[in-house]
C-alpha cells in the first residue's frame, strides 16, 4: 500500500503510554501521527535539566523488578546497557524519627508499634504476599480489611497513615484489592524478605527511554506535534476529524486517547451516557511535589514514607541517596511529596508560599537544616497523579474499545489490579496498539 493510501492513526497524548501505542502502529506500517498538547513529550515520567547538564524527572521515578514490559522496551530499542538496579533504602518518619525500614527485620525492630503488633503486620505483609486470586479484595475497602487484620492502633501507626498520605478524603474507600498490588510489586523488587530490594532506574533519566522512542516514531515516519492538541474530535465520513484551536483540521481513519479521562469526554462529549457516566466517574488524586537542590545530603535514606500527621508532605525521596549525586555535579536532590485533592490550598498556593510552609518541617527531617543549603528549587504539580481505585472497580472501567467505531481509549485508569506506572503505561501501549490493529485488519 502506497503512504498515502496507508490508515491514518491519530495518537493524542505523549505520555509512554502514547509514545508506546504511535511506536507499536507505526512498525505495524499504519500512518501514524502522534499529538502532545504540552511543550515536551514523556507526560509524568519526563526529565528537564538540572545541574551538570544531567536531566532529573520532575516527579521522582524508580522502576521495580517486576517491571517486565518496560524492560523489554528499553531492551528492544538498543538502550538496554542504560538501565541500572540499585539497591534501595527505605525509611519510616514517625514521632520525628526515621527509622530503616527495609525488611523483615527493620519491621521487627520498628518501635512505634509494641512488638506483637509487629509480629502481626509482619504476617499480615507475608500472607498478602502470597495471594494470587485478588478478586476477593475487590469488595472490601484497604482501610476495613487492614483494621481487622492488624488491628486500629497497628493499622493507624503504619499503613493506614500510608493510606492516608496517599488518598487524603478518599482514604477510606480504597479497595484492598489497591493494597495487595503494592505488597505484590515490592515482593518481587527482591528475592527474600531478608534481602536488600533492588529498584531500576535509567541512566539519564526517564527521557533516556522518552529520547529513545521519539527517535524511533521519527524513524519510522510517524508526523510528532509537540505543543499542539485537539481542542474536539468529530466523526467524519466513517472516519475522525482532529479539530484545533487556530489551525486546520486533520483527518484519521482512528484515533487513540492517551489522556486521562475527563480530557475525553470533553473532546467527545456526544459519546454515549453509560460510557460517559464511567469516564466522569473516575476520579484522580492530584500531586504537588517540591523538588531541592541542596549542597549537601539533607538524609541517607532513599524513599522515606512519613507516618507522622503534622507534617505537610508524605514523602521525602532524596534522589541521589538512589543514583549518586556525582551524576548531577555533586549537587543533591531532594523530592518532598504529597497527593492531594485538587481544591487543596497547597495545589494552587504560590509556588514560594508553598516552599515557606515545607522549610520548618525539612528542619525535622535533619536539624541542621539550613536553608542556605538550598541552591535551587522548583514545584511541580500533577492533576491526574493516581486513580482513586474503589470497590468494584473492574466494573467501573471503561473499554479499550469505545462505544463510537475507530475511537479508543488507553490511561492509567484502566491499569488494573495493578497501581499505575510507567510499566502499565508501556503495556497499555502495547496492548491498545494490538486491538486497533486488529479491528482496522477487519476493516
Ligand atoms: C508524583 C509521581 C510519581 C511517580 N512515580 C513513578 C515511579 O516511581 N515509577 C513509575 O513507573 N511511575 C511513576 N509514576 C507514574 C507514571 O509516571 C505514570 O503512570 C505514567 O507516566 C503515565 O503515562 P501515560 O502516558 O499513561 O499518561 P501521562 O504521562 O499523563 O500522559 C498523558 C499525556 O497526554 C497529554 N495531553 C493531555 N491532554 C491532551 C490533549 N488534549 N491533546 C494532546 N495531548 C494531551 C498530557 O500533556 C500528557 O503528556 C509517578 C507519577 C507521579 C505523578
Amino acid at each position: 500500500m502506497g503512504n498515502d493510501q496507508k490508515q491514518r492513526i491519530a495518537v493524542i497524548g505523549g505520555g509512554i503510554a502514547g509514545l508506546t501505542a504511535a511506536y507499536r502502529l507505526a512498525k505495524q506500517g499504519y500512518r501514524v501521527s502522534l499529538w502532545e498538547r504540552g511543550n515536551r513529550l514523556g507526560g509524568q515520567a519526563a526529565a528537564f535539566e538540572v545541574a551538570g547538564g544531567a536531566s532529573l524527572e520532575y516527579f521522582y521515578h524508580h522502576l521495580f523488578q517486576s517491571d517486565r514490559e518496560i524492560a523489554a522496551l528499553i531492551e528492544e530499542l538498543g538502550i538496554g546497557d542504560k538501565l541500572v538496579w540499585l539497591p534501595s533504602n527505605v525509611g519510616y518518619f514517625a514521632d520525628c524519627k526515621a527509622y530503616p525500614f527495609n525488611g523483615a527485620l527493620d519491621l521487627l525492630k520498628l518501635p512505634i508499634i509494641p512488638i506483637h503488633d509487629r509480629i502481626r503486620l509482619g504476617a499480615v505483609t507475608f500472607y498478602l504476599q502470597r495471594v494470587k486470586n485478588w478478586k476477593k479484595f475487590e469488595s472490601v475497602t484497604a482501610e476495613k480489611w487492614l483494621k481487622r487484620a492488624l488491628g486500629e492502633r497497628a493499622y493507624s501507626r503504619t499503613l493506614g497513615a500510608q493510606i492516608d498520605a496517599k488518598f487524603g478524603r478518599y482514604a477510606s474507600e480504597i479497595a484492598m484489592v489497591w493494597f495487595w498490588g503494592k505488597i505484590w510489586l515490592r515482593t518481587t523488587s527482591r528475592r527474600s524478605p531478608l534481602d536488600q530490594e533492588r529498584l531500576g532506574y535509567i541512566k539519564g533519566s526517564f527521557n533516556t527511554l522518552i529520547d529513545a522512542l521519539h527517535d524511533g516514531l521519527l524513524k519510522s515516519g510517524v508526523d510528532v506535534h509537540i505543543g499542539e492538541g485537539p481542542s474536539a474530535l468529530n466523526q467524519r465520513d466513517g472516519g475522525w476529524e482532529l479539530a484545533f484551536d487556530g489551525r486546520d483540521p486533520e483527518a484519521a481513519d482512528a484515533v487513540v486517547v492517551t489522556t486521562p479521562s475527563p480530557i475525553l469526554a470533553r473532546l467527545v462529549p456526544d459519546l454515549p451516557v453509560d460510557y460517559m457516566a464511567k469516564l466522569q466517574g473516575l476520579q484522580y488524586e492530584a500531586a504537588a511535589v517540591a523538588l531541592l537542590e541542596l549542597d549537601r545530603p539533607l538524609t541517607d535514606i532513599y524513599w522515606l514514607n512519613i507516618a507522622d500527621r503534622d507534617m505537610p508532605f508524605t514523602g521525602v525521596i532524596e534522589h541521589t541517596n538512589f543514583m549518586p549525586s556525582s551524576e548531577y555535579g555533586g549537587k543533591h536532590y531532594v523530592y518532598l511529596s504529597k497527593y492531594l485533592e485538587p481544591d487543596h490550598p497547597y495545589f494552587t498556593m504560590p509556588q514560594e508560599e508553598l516552599l515557606e510552609e515545607y522549610i520548618p518541617y525539612i528542619q525535622r527531617l535533619n536539624p541542621a537544616f539550613d536553608r542556605s543549603w538550598i541552591s535551587n528549587w522548583w514545584i511541580f504539580r500533577e492533576r491526574a497523579a493516581q486513580p482513586i481505585v474503589g470497590l468494584h472497580y473492574s466494573e467501573r472501567i471503561p473499554d479499550h474499545r469505545t462505544p463510537k467505531p475507530g475511537l479508543y481509549l488507553a490511561n492509567t485508569s484502566q491499569i488494573y489490579p495493578e497501581d499505575r506506572g510507567t510499566n502499565y503505561s508501556v503495556r497499555l501501549g502495547n496492548q491498545i496498539a494490538e486491538i486497533v490493529s486488529d479491528d482496522l485488519g477487519v476493516r
